[in-house]
């Protein structure tokens, strides 16, 4: 024990992130002890995490709101707010390419739907129907101030914090009591933050302990191989892209960046909801050394477009739904694969299972049956608890690397004008 955490007591000497990793690892072991009889963990044991979860749902919309316009003040320029727009989305597009190539080429060369038995009964699945381009894009704008906040559509909440924000500075002096209200809230904001985030570990044990309890080895081991190429690929892709990324661009170690990130990935993998982890996702921004301005922008909207770990899922689902039907996908139709699956990432909304939903996208759009959903359903949730996971940290990859692009700019700029 080191000298300034002796006279804590001893709960208070681990960290919180250390509290919450015990807490999923506790939260394992119960659920394994549990599988004879789940009803008990979801009953009884899961409320603990949808009550953690309803809170964090409670402070995301005034978080990210608050937090935004208070940016785009502090911003004070359409241009500044731009470039890292401009950035930030060139980022995001990028290393979604990235993943889901990683994704079928790892797909491919482990052969992922090879040795899979077909049973005819397995297959029924009713693709809904997916919004189309155009609506997605008509849709970010909201005719409604209020219906954003109360459903959470953080695109649109995006849109109207941007309006605010600009509309404050446009409206100069006579707008400062609200620029300090936007400015005070946003503290309060984050600091609620921080108070419901101490009970993160019983949230996780709450969220995790009913997923592994329902989730016995006879729903995933006839799926082990396609569990495994799917983990492999969004590992590796974390590995590589991002280390390499936030190495590159903001000279950051990998392990540096990674360690500050543990505690929303454990977050992410417990909850699966981008867009729930999104408040520890801004705490742990700031931990890295980002500027809230930036961090309150790159990460929202990474929470609502950028999803790597889910275009790595539908490539490898593409691919092993492909192979357990027989069909040969040539190199064009997996290029089609490339590209559909950037564009149903970004359609995927960060909660639970959508992913899966916009999978049928990908799989229409080379004439893969869409009934092939049904085979890799059951295990959708534990397929889904690492794409969230790489979900997040793309994003905060992004945050990382899009606050240092911008703190270079200022420096340069500044050395000029000096
Ligand atoms: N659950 C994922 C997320 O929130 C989305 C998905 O289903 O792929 O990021």
């Amino acid at each position: 024990v080191s000298a300034e955490n002796a006279d804590k007591p001893w709960f208070k000497r681990l960290s919180l992130t250390t509290w919450i990793f015990i807490a999923l690892a506790l939260g394992v072991v119960a659920g394994l002890a549990l599988q004879g009889t789940p009803d008990i963990a979801t009953t009884y044991i899961k409320p603990l995490g949808t009550i953690f979860l309803n809170l964090i749902k409670m402070i995301v919309v005034p978080l990210v709101i608050f937090s935004m316009i208070a940016g785009v003040i502090s911003l004070s320029d359409i241009k500044k707010v731009g470039a890292i727009g401009g950035k930030t989305i060139a980022y995001y597009l990028c290393t979604t390419a990235c993943a889901i190539v990683i994704g079928l080429i790892i797909a491919n060369v482990f052969n992922v739907g090879g040795g899979y038995t077909l049973t005819a009964d397995e297959l029924s699945y009713e693709a809904k129907a997916a919004p189309s381009f155009i609506e997605t894009i008509v849709n970010i704008f909201p005719s409604n101030f209020v219906q954003p906040m109360s459903d959470a559509s953080m695109l649109q909440i995006i849109v109207i914090a941007l309006f605010f924000g600009f509309g404050i500075l446009a409206a100069g002096k006579k707008a400062q009591p609200v620029a300090d209200f936007v400015n005070g809230m946003s503290e309060v904001c984050i600091k609620i933050m921080h108070m419901i985030i101490t009970i993160a570990p019983f949230g996780v044990f709450g969220l995790i302990t009913p997923v592994v309890a329902t989730n016995g080895p006879d729903i995933l081991l006839p799926l082990l191989k396609l569990i495994l190429v799917a983990y492999l690929a969004m590992i590796l892709h974390m590995v590589v892209v991002y280390s390499g990324m936030v190495k590159a661009i903001a000279k950051m170690g990998p392990l540096t960046f990674f360690k500050g990130q543990v505690r929303a990935m454990t977050f992410a993998f417990a909850s699966a909801s981008s867009v729930g982890t999104l408040p520890i996702n801004m705490e742990c921004s700031e931990k890295l050394g980002v500027r809230r301005e930036v961090s309150s922008f790159v990460l929202p909207l990474g929470a609502t477009i950028n999803m790597d770990g889910t275009a790595i899922y539908q490539g490898v689902c593409a691919i092993f739904i492909a192979q357990v039907f027989g069909i040969d996908l040539t190199i064009g139709q997996q290029c089609v694969i490339v590209m559909t699956a950037v564009l149903s990432s970004i359609g995927t909304a960060g909660v639970p299972g959508s992913g899966m939903i916009m999978l049928a996208m990908v799989l229409q759009s080379v004439g893969l049956p869409v009934e092939g959903i049904a085979l890799v359903a059951g295990v959708d949730r534990v397929l889904d608890m690492m794409r969230t996971v790489v979900n997040i940290t793309g994003d905060q990859s992004a945050a990382v690397c899009v606050d240092s692009l911008e703190k270079r700019k200022e420096a340069r700029q500044a050395a000029k004008a000096a």
